[in-house]
């Protein structure tokens, strides 16, 4: 396994990851190719009394650890299995692997609207998808996970496997699956895949200045629709440059994001109450290869600082809901990127095996996105403001925050037994999660 130290050539490589806003400035990084060297660094940290971080590709960095940094984009191998419509995923996979690997068999893995993103750490965290209306969250189609936990231990969780009438592997294996990197650094997931060769989706952008009807219109349809239709708002000005589509530069734009399991032509009636609105600006909406399913919300590729917030709502109150092209447009002191995504359907039941997924109760997930290296704080709280949230989601909450705002992303009784486990299996803190409990 390859270590660096600051003193090392490939060390600032390897410490930076997607998120470039205060990356991890660590003693020592542990290039992972495997379970064992996962195993070595957790006893190194321990033994020599340093906290140890995990980076994958690096989108939900939010803490920079000075101790140990366990760096898994060298073990990130995928495996298919189409006759069991699974795929099982090493710890540094990125969903575009996991797309590149399924696809060729018709198959389709819970992935959201940026592929880059490291899938484990993404369904660890519940993980929103873009057919997740229909299908719920990521996390509530694990079948297996094999984790390495605090003692330097390798265990296999699944709710039939080795171990299965444990109690402690079958809590682990429960709270895993919703809450994040707490317990153990996942050295390999087993997930469902599904039947999907092709979606109709991708994207309407409407100029606000001359269809300021575009967020009511959508809030109106969300109620209407199946749950085969997944479909999220982006709101943004763009800047005026030549790396934005000409027909959105300098443009205050609100992008409906589309993701629907089912044939163009019934997916365009769907949708025909949106097309009322009048012509898009731009329309990516087509017959679309679940391979190129990046198309739907078409985010920057570039690695990037940022920082978001993020509130879940019961509903849509129309009244907050007119205040966001104000506060979050072209009159904001910074550059907002506003993003609801429209939850309810499948992600409000109860999986099978049930897992510590927070607020199913939650009908829409509002994040507010400002990119850079200034301190957003206040304007982010004001503009979520107007909103009375039930809770926040970790994953969508890019920037570190107190105690008391990751408890709101669980329920009471969800996030006692939730820091019970925490506490029994790294009483010392060795794991430094980007969302500690
Ligand atoms: C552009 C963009 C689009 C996104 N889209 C979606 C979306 O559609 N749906 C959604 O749900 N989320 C989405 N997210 C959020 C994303 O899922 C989280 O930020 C996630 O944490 C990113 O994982 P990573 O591996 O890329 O990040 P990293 O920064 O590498 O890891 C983040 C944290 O995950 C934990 N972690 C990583 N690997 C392991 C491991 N092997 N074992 C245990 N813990 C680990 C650690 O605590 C680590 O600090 C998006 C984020 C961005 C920036």
């Amino acid at each position: 396994m390859e270590i660096w130290t600051p003193e090392t050539s490939g060390y600032d490589d390897q410490r930076t990851g997607f998120q470039r806003r205060n990356p991890h400035r660590p003693a020592r990084i542990f290039g992972a190719t495997s379970a064992a060297d996962i195993q070595e660094a957790v006893r190194y940290a321990r033994d020599h009394g340093l906290r140890l971080a995990v980076q994958a590709s690096g989108h939900g960095h939010t803490t920079p650890t000075d101790g140990v940094l366990l760096t898994t984009s060298g073990f990130a191998g995928v495996t298919v299995d189409p006759e069991q419509r699974s795929a099982t995923i090493q710890a540094g996979a990125t969903w575009q692997q996991v797309v590149a690997a399924s696809t060729p068999y018709g198959l389709a893995p819970l992935s959201g609207s940026f592929p880059g993103v490291g899938a484990v750490s993404y369904t660890l965290g519940g993980g929103l998808g873009l057919m997740a209306r229909k299908h719920g969250f990521a996390a509530d189609h694990v079948r297996r996970i094999d984790v390495v936990t605090p003692d330097g231990e390798l265990r296999s969780l699944s709710p039939t496997g080795p171990g299965s009438d444990s109690p402690d592997d079958a809590e682990l294996f429960w709270a895993l699956r919703g809450g994040g990197g707490n317990f153990g650094i996942v050295t390999e997931l087993e997930i469902d895949l599904f039947e999907v060769a092709t979606v109709s989706g991708g994207s309407l952008y409407y100029d606000l200045a001359t269809t300021p009807g575009v967020l009511e219109t959508w809030r109106e349809w969300t109620t209407t629709v199946p749950d085969e239709v997944t479909s999220a708002v982006g709101v943004l000005v763009l800047p005026d440059i030549p790396a934005v589509p000409e027909p959105l530069r300098g443009k205050h734009i609100a992008q409906l994001q589309l993701c629907i399991l089912k044939d163009l032509e019934t997916a365009e009636e769907l949708i025909a109450p949106l097309r009322a609105l009048g012509d898009p600006v731009m329309d990516t909406f087509a017959d679309l290869p679940y391979a190129d399913s990046a198309r739907i919300f078409a985010e920057p590729e570039q690695p990037h600082g940022y920082r978001a917030q993020n509130a879940l709502l019961a509903d849509l109150d129309p009244t907050a809901l007119a205040t966001i092209p104000k506060l979050a447009g072209p009159e904001a002191p910074a550059m907002c990127v506003i993003g609801i995504r429209h939850l309810g359907g499948a992600l409000s039941r109860e999986p099978e095996i049930p897992n510590a997924v927070g607020h199913r109760a939650a009908q829409y997930a509002l994040t507010v996105l400002s990119p850079g290296d200034q301190d957003f704080t206040e304007l982010h709280r004001s503009i979520l403001e107007p909103w009375t949230p039930i809770g926040r989601q970790l994953n969508f909450s890019l920037g570190p925050l107190t105690a008391d705002e990751v408890a709101e992303a669980y329920e009471p009784e969800t996030l006692q037994r939730l820091k019970k486990l925490r506490a029994q299996l790294d009483p010392t803190g060795l794991l430094q999660p980007n969302h500690a409990l």
